[in-house]
């Protein structure tokens, strides 16, 4: 991973691509209709054969493109699609690519609204198993003659669980599957989902790419490893030209144009502003969750620290070969329950809120919100104990956040 490359590419992205009067950054286009001189060129427009191809804003604007056209860089990509967030982009994923009959298998550690539109999905016939991807083989046990997608997470919050992310990619190329890949913890900044055989990547813009806790956005990267000549549910309409681009046509008509669940050029000119530090931020942010991993590691009021970068994570191994580094996002048990709200009262600088990936540290209290939903079964089964705190470290400086969670640690020593 050449992260000097990363940052290149983001911030020299639009004048690569023309950009008018000399712009350093594509403008933000508010027009959602485009006009054309001749009526031969908005024929092309609809007929696919136009250069300039702007129809309609819910479709995309010339600033959701600049962004689309960052997002495939990163993921070294043939192409991407732009929503109006991360669920967005997941739900046009499910719901475009996947019909009544069909067959998923996901980690059954995703994203929370994630596991919910699971639900959604069954109503509408497609069926999920859910299996711990840690190990390729109970995803291999899980595949039905009707399996068209396989779906997992890079890093899981809020335990941090690590798939086989390689092996799972040769399982998927061997039987022909859509692997489908959500690298919203991780971000390009850390990891490449195709680098590991991931047909379609999916990123949260609103997390660590925007990184400023200011605007919601998705997108969905074709990696172009996929063959969608052989993919079943592509429509006639949409299986014309070279397959390599079928899938994405789909994505982009099934699900932005026809649910239009679409991008703001405001948004998308904000989440490209954030974008231009995303690789320092991640090295900064990954660096201070390092120290506080090992910090609270060693503090004697807590039970438990679980983060990819400790030598006791169970997929430490993994993390180490593939991330460039193990990310923001941390989650620990406190050893006395009943002093879990006193501790997390006590801490001055982290924001006390759901959410990720923003330049503030935030921490939740993870059973009680944000699982509070899904009741104890589903708890004990995901392995999320009563005490479990997640963090998203930001980038207040190391030394003040660490001094605020060894006082708010060590405030309840008298009871301990
Ligand atoms: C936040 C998140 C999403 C959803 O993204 P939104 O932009 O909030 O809709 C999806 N997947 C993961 C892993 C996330 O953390």
């Amino acid at each position: 991973m050449k992260e000097q490359g990363i940052t290149t590419a983001i911030v020299h992205s639009d004048p690569w691509a023309g950009v008018e009067h000399g712009a350093i950054r594509a403008p933000i286009h508010t027009s959602t209709q485009f006009g054309y001189e001749r009526v031969e060129d908005l024929i092309g427009v609809f007929q696919g054969t136009a250069k300039n191809s702007f129809n309609y804003a819910r479709q995309g604007t010339p600033t959701t493109a600049a962004l689309e056209a960052k997002v495939t860089r990163l993921e070294q990509g043939r192409g991407s699609v732009c929503f109006s967030s991360g669920m967005a982009a997941i739900a046009a994923t499910f719901l475009s690519l996947l019909k009544t009959g069909d067959h998923l298998v996901s980690s059954k550690f995703v994203f929370g609204n994630t596991n919910s539109l699971f639900g959604t999905l069954e109503h509408l016939g497609i069926t999920t198993s859910k299996v711990d991807a840690s190990s390729a083989s109970a995803i291999e046990a899980a595949l039905r003659p009707n399996t068209r997608m396989v779906f997992v997470e890079t890093i899981a919050n809020p335990g941090t669980q690590v798939p086989d992310l390689e092996a799972i990619g040769e399982l998927c190329r061997q039987r022909g599957l859509l692997y489908v890949v959500d690298n919203t913890i991780t971000s390009p900044a850390l990891f490449r989902p195709r680098d590991v055989g991931a047909g379609l990547v999916i990123n949260s813009l609103s997390k660590s790419i925007a990184g400023h806790g200011a605007a919601l956005g998705g997108t969905v990267t074709d990696t172009g490893l996929f063959d969608w000549a052989d993919y079943p549910n592509i429509f006639p309409a949409y299986r014309r030209g070279d397959p390599a681009g079928w899938g994405l046509v789909q994505v982009r008509k099934k699900a932005l144009r026809d649910m239009g669940a679409s991008l703001s050029s405001e948004q998308a000119h904000q989440i490209a502003i954030g974008a231009e530090t995303l690789t320092l931020r991640n090295q900064q942010s990954s660096k201070t969750a390092m120290s506080l991993a090992s910090f609270l590691q060693n503090h004697p009021a807590v039970q438990a620290v679980h983060y990819p970068g400790l030598a006791s994570h169970p997929q430490y191994r993994i993390a180490s070969r593939l991330f460039a580094a193990p990310s923001w996002l941390l989650s620990f048990e406190i050893k006395q329950v009943s002093t879990m709200l006193q501790v997390l009262n006590r801490l001055h600088i982290p924001v006390k809120a759901t959410g990720l990936g923003d330049t503030r540290s935030l921490v939740i209290p993870v059973a009680p919100t944000i699982y509070w939903e899904a009741g104890p079964e589903i708890r004990a089964d995901m392995g999320i104990a009563d005490g479990l705190v997640r963090v998203s470290v930001g980038l207040e400086e190391e030394a003040a956040l660490l001094e605020d969670f060894e006082q708010a640690l060590s405030g309840d020593s008298a009871g301990r």
